[in-house]
């Protein structure tokens, strides 16, 4: 109590805060000197700061001057000064937290202090924002501050368009006047540029999926490093928004006929002589005279040619659908869809598919619709995304309530920072009533009132459907109004800047119109047509009035949402008010201790409508929203725990995938994959294998599907008779002058060349198949928690398999395919990026030439692929080979 006692005193403080204040004593005595500089003088600062840094000092050594400078260049541009809050704010954001700065302290220009100081490293500063309309707004409105020092701007726009702020042109503020289009990687070579986080995030999975390296200049990517961060609205970007991933997914290329097609031909397969069923591995394989068959239905010659692979990987689903599933013991069908049985459990499991195209192989086969399923190519959630910046920061109007989740899981301090003038604003009790009815008829009195004496109402709600209830009632009651539900920001945010006219009334959801200011009077910027004086009436008119009124229409699931709304009156000083309608049939209150209220309010023995105003009730139902918020918590904390174990996978393939992309020589590491590959077929044919139990056809076909053979490796009958050693040893000596011969052949620029296209291609078509196991593994392993073990720790162990034989899939590749090597075209796959499940957002129409450097699906699906789902280990494919080998000799 005592302590928001001192905070209300003194405008909120904090320890943290109060060790600012000596520096923000010094940055004020600096600013007599930066007043009397020149214009250009003020613009050479930055020079001299950037040669202050490459002489060594650090960021912290500049800071005050660099702060300085900044509010000399805000006074000059914008007539603002950075009030000393501002400067706090400043600091703490330089510091790599979140400063908690009130709505309408001027978060937009706080960010420009950090944003210069930290853009002065050369590495580049991203401001993230929560819609493209605030990106362009600020980049616009604070460019005049940054190119008054000689940095450079630039925000991105959707559909990959990006610009740059050019300060010939006057009048910020309004259109695109002063943005000039400039390209995707420019706007990232600014010095500072503003976006949305989706924006960041999908151009880091675009660039992590260009494979465009035919072209001579290799590297087609377009963010630099993630060096510096500032969040605005952090708390909706890194907690509300970090709900759903970021996907970037394509539909998949088989077709349902070619399923049909497929599954028609096993039914009429016998086993035993078309194919041989291994029960331990759940696997089935077709024997030469299978093959055959097959050849002759597909009019193919060789099934085994590198082309065919796909062909065969049908075949083989549609085998093991056939041969090896049975309906009912490891999936049922049920309202015609294929639905799996959980090995553990015996359950159901709706919505889990199996991977790789046995699941659609079974609907094939029991002739219900085939699913086309879309392919993930890229994901990664906002949490990790924002993770790789080696500095973050944020800032908003509500982080308190949230401080635990940003430590936890980024590591941010939450700062609350002082607001400028003391916040007189006040927020009554909330209202309950007994039902919807009453509530709303509660909700339309009181607007209707306040409307008549002039005051502007801004209502808030929880979604769309209760903007509409209230819109209705309002028709009804003949009072004009806006409805805002955060579907068009631009066009919103000039609504909400005249909220505050006399009589306005604004029904909004949570998130529109937010970024923009409420001016009590109406924001005179956008009222042409006002005089000064008519508006200054009309000002002190509002303030009389008691300022801006926010009606809540219901509680939110979260206090900070809730907080967020009332922030909206009461800035800088002004007056103003707030209360909360509730009823006891509101979703939250059914949810959550309801009826305790229920009770409460039938011991007061209330009549039908009057309401309840109670400090108890107002306690039980912050309550639930505590409950609530720790709910959602654990569910982002959950998928970031899920998604750590993809990132860790991600980390290592992308690394390699830069490598590629850089253009660096990779010779050695393909030679080494070529060897292990070797190696490891020699091994499972010869290893513990008595010399006349040697299958030598067998393990010269396999050989040969790596290596063109030479007389005397490719001779049954003279490798029957060499030592195990000397087999060894000259494989792996040909392998070598088999490469040197084509590296004569190619040259050894091209040889490089074709090293990294096929490199690439193979870690990128196996990554993404690898995302899509992972994510069925994620989908199924919850259920796993039923059969008392932890999910997570399944899916860990599960997942570390699935990489390790990811690495497999990609050495066995590389190695099979280097030696075949013949120009091949990339064909246009179009993927689409969306975000989480359901979200689509705008796909990236207007960057073709990497839609076109998509990845396709492997030119070659390995035969082995998958049992049950499951991809096999190295040694259940060893064991595979063996089984393979024995069928191949019984024959
Ligand atoms: P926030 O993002 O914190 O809600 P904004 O950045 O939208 O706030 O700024 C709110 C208003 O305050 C803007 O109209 C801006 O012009 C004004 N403002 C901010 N800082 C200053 C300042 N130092 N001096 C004068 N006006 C300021
Ligand atoms: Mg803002």
């Amino acid at each position: 109590m005592l302590k928001t006692m001192t905070k209300l005193i003194t405008g909120g403080d904090d320890k943290a805060v109060k060790r600012l204040r000596p520096e923000i004593d010094d940055i004020n005595a600096l600013e007599p000197d930066f007043e009397r500089l020149s214009d250009e003088d003020l613009r050479a600062k930055t020079d001299e700061f950037k040669d202050f840094l490459e002489d060594g000092s650090g960021l912290d050594d500049i800071r005050m001057e660099a702060f300085a400078a900044v509010r000399e260049a805000a006074k000059r541009t914008l007539g603002m000064r950075h009030f000393d809050v501002q400067l706090m704010g400043g600091i703490v954001l330089h510091q790599g937290k979140i400063a908690e700065m009130k709505t309408g302290e001027g978060k937009t220009l706080v960010a420009t202090l950090p944003t210069y100081l930290n853009a002065l490293t050369g590495k580049g500063v991203h401001v993230v924002t929560v819609n493209d309309y605030l990106a362009k707004r600020d980049a616009q409105w604070m460019g005049g501050v940054y190119h008054a020092l000689g940095a450079s701007v630039a925000t991105l726009q959707h559909q990959q368009s990006a610009y740059l702020y050019d300060p010939t042109v006057e009048n910020p503020k309004k259109g695109f006047e002063n943005l000039r289009p400039i390209s995707r990687k420019d706007a990232y070579l600014a010095d500072i540029t503003y976006g949305t986080n989706s924006e960041f995030g999908f151009d880091y999975l675009w660039d992590a999926m260009s494979a465009d390296i035919s072209q001579s200049d290799i590297d087609q990517r377009v963010q630099r490093e993630r060096h510096y961060a500032i969040v605005d609205e952090v708390d909706n970007i890194l907690i509300d928004e970090a709900r759903t991933p970021l996907i970037i997914s394509r539909p998949a290329e088989e077709s349902a006929k070619d399923y049909a097609k497929f599954s028609r031909f096993v039914a009429t397969l016998r086993q035993d002589i078309d194919y041989t069923i291994d029960e331990k591995l759940r696997s089935a394989s077709l024997t030469s005279e299978g093959m055959t068959k097959l050849e002759r239905m597909l009019h193919v010659k060789n099934m085994y040619a590198p082309e065919n692979f796909r062909l065969v990987h049908f075949a083989e689903n549609a085998l093991k659908a056939h041969a090896v599933f049975q309906r009912d013991r490891e999936y049922v069908v049920k309202d015609r869809e294929v639905v799996i049985v959980d090995e553990f459990t015996g359950r159901l499991t709706p919505g889990r598919r199996f991977s790789d195209g046995l699941h659609q192989a079974i609907e094939a086969k029991e002739s219900v619709p085939v699913q086309r399923e879309s392919i993930t190519c890229a994901t990664i959630t906002l949490q990790n995304y924002f993770r790789m910046y080696h500095k973050l920061a944020g800032m908003t109007g509500t982080a308190v309530t949230e401080a635990e989740e940003f430590w936890k899981i980024y590591k941010l301090d939450v700062v609350e920072v002082p607001t400028n003038l003391p916040m007189i604003r006040e927020d009554k009790p909330d209202l309950v009533y007994r039902n919807q009815k009453s509530k709303y008829k509660a909700i339309g009195d009181e607007i209707e009132a306040r409307h008549e004496r002039g005051q502007p109402v801004l209502v808030g709600t929880t979604d769309i459907s209760k903007s509409e209830i209230i819109s209705k009632m309002l028709s009804r009651r003949k009072i004009k109004h806006e409805v805002l539900n955060a579907k068009q920001h631009e066009r919103e945010a000039l609504v909400i800047a005249q909220a505050g006219r006399p009589g306005a009334v604004t029904v909004a959801t949570n998130m529109a119109g937010r970024g923009t200011d409420i001016v009590l009077g109406g924001n005179p910027e956008f009222l042409d047509e006002l005089t000064k004086e008519q508006w200054e009436r009309d000002h002190r008119k509002i303030i009389d009035l008691g300022g801006l009124f926010i009606l809540g229409s219901e509680k939110h699931e979260a206090r900070r949402i809730d907080n967020q709304l009332r922030g909206r009156s009461g800035r800088q000083g002004d007056p103003g008010e707030s209360r909360f309608y509730v009823a006891l049939d509101d979703d939250l209150m059914r949810r959550f201790g309801g009826e305790r209220i229920q009770t409460i309010m039938g011991w007061a023995g209330l009549e039908e409508d009057a309401p309840l105003e109670n400090k108890m009730v107002t306690k039980s139902i912050q309550g639930s929203q505590v409950k609530v918020e720790s709910h959602h918590f654990d569910i982002r904390k959950h998928l970031v725990e899920y998604d750590d174990v993809v990132n860790t996978h991600r980390q290592v393939i992308y690394e390699q995938r830069d490598k590629v992309l850089a253009g660096s020589d990779i010779r050695s590491n393909v030679k080494e994959m070529v060897e292990k590959e070797l190696t490891a077929i020699l091994d499972s044919f010869l290893e513990g294998v008595r010399p006349d139990d040697w299958d030598v056809d067998g393990l010269i076909e396999e050989l040969r599907k790596v290596i063109p053979l030479d007389e005397k490796l490719g001779n049954p009958d003279e490798l029957i008779d060499m030592s195990i050693e000397a087999i060894y040893d000259d494989t792996l000596a040909l392998a070598e002058r088999r490469y040197s011969e084509m590296e004569e052949a190619f040259t050894p620029d091209v040889m490089r060349h074709i090293e990294r296209a096929i490199m690439l291609r193979v870690i990128d078509s196996h990554w993404v198949q690898h995302l899509t196991s992972m994510e069925n593994l994620r989908q199924g392993i919850g259920l796993y928690s039923y059969g008392q073990r932890d999910p997570l720790v399944m899916y860990k162990t599960r997942g570390y398999e699935q990489f390790q034989t990811l690495l497999e899939r990609i050495q066995s590749d590389v190695a099979r395919m280097i030696y075949q090597v013949r120009s091949a075209e990339l064909r246009d796959d179009g993927p689409t990026a969306r975000r989480g499940r359901s979200r689509p957002t705008d796909a990236p129409a207007g960057r073709p030439s990497r839609s076109q450097a998509a990845p396709q699906p492997p030119p070659q699906q390995r035969a082995d692929a998958e049992s049950n789902g499951q991809p096999m280990s190295r040694a259940e494919r060893r064991a595979r080979k063996r089984m393979e080998k024995k069928a191949a000799k019984r024959r």
